[in-house]
């Protein structure tokens, strides 16, 4: 093998399992039951109204059917206004493999409401599907479709492997579901749970992720990020990726190690900040493990943009991205 071909091979990929995609399908979808929901930010305070939301799916071909990091579908019903029904739109499970309950039958997401104004005329924009699920009461009914994803899993065997996940608002969904299963196995894994949000009230399952760091100090480590203001804890405004920068001494050898994998998931370019910062913190060879970088970029992160991705900027397989 020569050098060049030797330096660019990625040691530690991981097995990923083999999971059930697409069983229901949009055109035959199966009926699932509100059975919980709640605001799941930190604070009733925060701007941001994202809901955990619990359903009954006990039953339908997709009980038992998901693992941790996979989606479903929700159909919201009625027309567009040029009379077609709506389009399917994805949320990512927040539940481990089991649902919530372990026995298969409560599938759950962290959902947002998309609440804006109009970039046209400012008038009220409200999100088709999101405001629908949002406002669905304990018992209503809801179309469901999935699951969906094949790549953004844990690996088969997670006890030979370390954990950096990176989650930008709703993105811990998939992340509370795979660490659901971490703990199920009785956490054989070291992870490093990044949490970007704007205001400290929109942290997301906050209490649970501080709990997990109080049970497992030395395997789990709960780093959160605000963007918009200072913290106590927090000196300058912080995404995900300056954290990282931040606690650097420790993450570099993580990130160095062949057990480490790397996740993504959340509003679409928060990858290209991170990617930024791995190349600015690791050395060639390191970066090699997670990016192929494609050398006619050159050699200054500041001249990337998410345009390279995936061409010049490949994600090898020990970084999954999944973002939205
Ligand atoms: C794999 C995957 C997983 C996902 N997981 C989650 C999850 O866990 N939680 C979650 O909350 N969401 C998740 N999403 C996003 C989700 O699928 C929906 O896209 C989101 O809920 C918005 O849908 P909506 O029907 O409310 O908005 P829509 O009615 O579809 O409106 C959104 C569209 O309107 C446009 N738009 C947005 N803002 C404005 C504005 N101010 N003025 C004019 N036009 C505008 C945009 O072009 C956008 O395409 C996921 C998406 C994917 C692909």
């Amino acid at each position: 093998m020569s050098d060049a071909k030797k330096s660019s091979t990625v040691k530690g990929a991981p097995k990923l399992p083999e999971v059930q995609q697409h069983l229901v399908r949009p055109n035959d979808p199966v009926i699932g039951t509100i059975v919980s929901t709640k605001r799941c930010t930190v604070s009733d305070r925060s701007a941001s109204y994202v809901r955990h939301i619990e359903i009954d799916v006990a039953g339908t071909a997709l009980e038992g059917s998901w693992r941790a990091g996979q989606s479903f579908g929700v159909l919201p019903p009625g027309t567009t206004p040029s009379g077609k029904p709506h389009k399917l739109r994805l949320y990512s499970i927040s539940c481990p493999t089991g649902g919530e309950t372990g026995d298969g039958t409560i599938i759950s997401t962290t959902l947002k409401r998309l609440i804006d104004e109009h970039w046209d005329d400012h008038t009220l924009y409200l999100g088709e599907c999101s405001n629908y699920l949002a406002d669905l009461q304990v018992g209503d009914k809801v179309e469901l479709t999935g699951p969906a994803g094949k790549r953004f899993l844990l690996p088969e065997n997670p006890e030979d492997h370390n954990f950096i996940f990176f989650a930008a608002g709703t993105g811990i969904a998939p992340f509370r579901g795979m660490i659901g299963d971490l703990v199920k196995a009785g956490m054989p894994s070291r992870v490093d749970l990044f949490m970007g949000v704007s205001y400290e009230t929109d942290l997301l399952y906050d209490n649970e992720f501080k709990e997990l760091a109080k049970d497992y100090p030395d395997r789990f480590f709960y780093r959160p990020a605000i963007s918009r203001h200072l913290t106590h804890n927090q000196s300058r405004y912080m995404y995900v990726q300056h954290r990282l920068e931040e606690d650097r001494a420790v993450l570099t050898e993580i990130l160095k190690s062949e057990r480490t994998l790397i996740y993504i998931c959340g509003i679409a370019k928060m990858e290209m900040g991170i990617f930024r910062m791995l190349k600015r913190i690791l050395d060639p060879e390191s970066l090699a493990q997670y990016l192929k970088i494609d050398p006619s970029i050159g050699d200054d992160p500041d001249q990337w943009d998410r345009s390279m991705i995936p061409r010049k900027i490949k994600p090898t397989k020990r970084l999954m991205l999944e973002v939205y």
